[in-house]
């Protein structure tokens, strides 16, 4: 597969207490030229870190969720609405662990009641990540990959690490867990 630029930038690499003065879990992956950007994670900061490092959340145009702990997905409320705001009208993908929809849906609705009934010029779709399935997602003009694989750590569903191929790239990441051989499976391969 031909290879392409990818930058991979550490928008968040903090915990859920800021230590360090750290935001929390989000990773933009960004291909110059190209259409459509990549989160790993979005943590409940990751709009203000973005707008931090002047990236235009408008985008993004897929967020992979490694777990649904507020420090991972509690942003998605913020881009949501951010969106809602700044006219956006490119489709936002939301790929997580099995009821990431609702988890999202129930934090919009406790931060900002009615948010979810709002119509809006672009459409949320959200999608269910299960162990070792790969999902496909047609980002023009490629076809980004991802295969997730069951981690360990209680977050009221399946923590997942993640195995992404784009561009002619594979990047392996995992949000929390604690040790299991998982994670080298996850690292060592095939590429997707
Ligand atoms: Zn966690």
């Amino acid at each position: 597969m031909t290879k392409h630029p990818v930058q991979v930038r550490f928008v968040g690499s903090g915990d859920a207490f800021g230590s360090g003065g750290r935001f929390q879990a989000c990773i933009l992956l960004h291909a110059p030229g190209r259409n459509g950007d990549v989160l790993l994670d979005c943590g409940a900061s990751s709009l203000v870190a973005l707008k931090q490092q002047r990236h235009d959340p408008n985008q993004i145009g897929l967020v992979l969720v490694s777990h649904l702990h507020g420090d991972h997905f509690g942003g998605l409320p913020f881009l949501i609405l951010d969106g809602q705001f700044a006219h956006r009208t490119r489709p936002l993908h939301v790929a997580g662990p099995a009821g990431v929809g609702e988890r999202v849906e129930a934090a919009m609705e406790v931060l900002f009641p009615g948010s979810t009934g709002v119509r809006r010029r672009f459409p949320v779709h959200f999608h269910e990540l299960t162990d070792r399935q790969p999902l496909r997602f047609d980002l023009e003009p490629t076809e980004l990959v991802v295969i997730p694989f069951e981690v360990v750590h209680a977050s009221g569903a399946p923590a997942l690490g993640l195995r992404v191929a784009w561009q002619g790239h594979t990047i392996a990441y995992t949000g929390d867990t604690e040790w299991t051989e998982t994670l080298v499976e996850l690292a060592q391969g095939p590429t997707c």
